[in-house]
């Protein structure tokens, strides 16, 4: 039996909060304050674990966190004025609304109203369409924060086979974009894949956003296999990811753990995502963005010790 490696979000995370800080303070010595709205409507599980976690991130590098909540029952015309005040707001530096929306409220709503220069989870068309031509832009902070913990340990993605489960718009298919952008050969799997585990097993990294406790099992990995989790699945009160550590470990050469992998990468690039909206819009532009996120010089970050 190998021993896989463990790859632990907190050293990538701890070296991206540094530099977020030191950006933060800079902007804040100018009289620049940063907050960061996070919009929840209604009450979900994983949406609430994620929230603590984005305002712990927050808070270490000196953001503001101003969390909105409104009721499960809220209609459209309520939700759209609510974006709209937040997109004028300038005391709001970045919105992050926090998805799943209960069923009658349609995700389009906020991609069609919130403010690209505040969308710091990348969901608006400007943002994609931008991610999608390789063009500066706010990117979603899942998908780049795994690039980045990948980056981190220095795994190599160029000329590998990735096969991404799940195709949300937040996390799957611009990860299978990103993916695509620094040469990986990337297949984009989703519920109705008739032989998921056919295709896994081929491939040299495994991203899982599927949000099925335990979906990936040792056998539909390949030996040697990276594994990347991004579920945060809620089972009894506790936070497990989609995949299956007791089996995969056996097999994989490197998994993230969950909780402790891709979330607090993710909680920093949201950040990090904020101060950069703050430096666009100080900028009037995405070109203030180039340098940190063009995907053709991906930022390294260097391992520490
Ligand atoms: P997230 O926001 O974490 O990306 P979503 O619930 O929006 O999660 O999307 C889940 C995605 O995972 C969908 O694209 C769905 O097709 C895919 N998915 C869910 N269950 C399975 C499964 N058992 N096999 C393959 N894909 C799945």
């Amino acid at each position: 039996m190998t021993t896989a490696r463990i790859l632990s979000g907190s050293p990538p995370a701890a070296a991206l909060r540094r530099q977020t800080a030191a950006a933060a303070a800079l902007l804040r010595d100018r009289g620049i304050g940063l907050t960061l709205a996070t919009l929840l409507v209604g009450d979900e599980a994983a949406a609430s674990v994620y929230r603590a976690q984005i305002e712990r991130a927050l808070q270490g590098v000196g953001i503001g966190h101003l969390p909105v909540t409104l009721p499960a029952a809220t209609d459209e015309v309520r939700l759209v004025r609510v974006i709209e005040a937040l997109n004028l707001d300038q005391g709001v530096t970045g919105v992050l609304v926090m998805l799943p929306l209960p069923n009658h409220l349609p995700t389009s709503l906020i991609q069609e109203h919130l403010s690209p220069l505040k969308d710091v989870d990348g969901i608006t068309p400007e943002n994609a369409g931008r991610l999608h031509l390789g063009l500066p832009a706010l990117r979603p902070s899942t998908p780049q924060g795994g690039i980045e913990l990948l980056d981190y340990y220095g795994i190599q993605l160029s000329g590998r086979l990735a096969v991404v489960v799940g195709r949300s718009s937040v996390v799957g298919r611009p990860l299978a974009m990103l993916l695509s952008l620094r040469d990986a050969t990337v297949t984009l799997c989703h519920r109705r894949t008739p032989d998921l585990a056919a295709l896994t097993r081929q491939a040299d990294l495994v991203a899982s956003a599927a949000g099925q406790a335990g979906l990936i099992r040792g056998e539909m990995v390949k030996s040697g296999a990276v594994v990347l989790d991004f579920g945060v699945d809620v089972v009894d009160g506790k936070v497990l990811g989609d995949v299956d550590v007791a089996t995969v470990a056996a097999v994989a050469a490197a998994y993230t753990p969950t909780p402790g992998g891709t979330g607090p990468v993710t909680a920093q690039v949201l950040a990090r995502n904020t101060v950069a909206a703050a430096f666009a819009a100080l900028g009037g532009g995405y070109e203030e963005l180039g340098r940190q996120t063009n995907p053709r010089s991906p930022r390294r970050l260097a391992p520490e010790g």
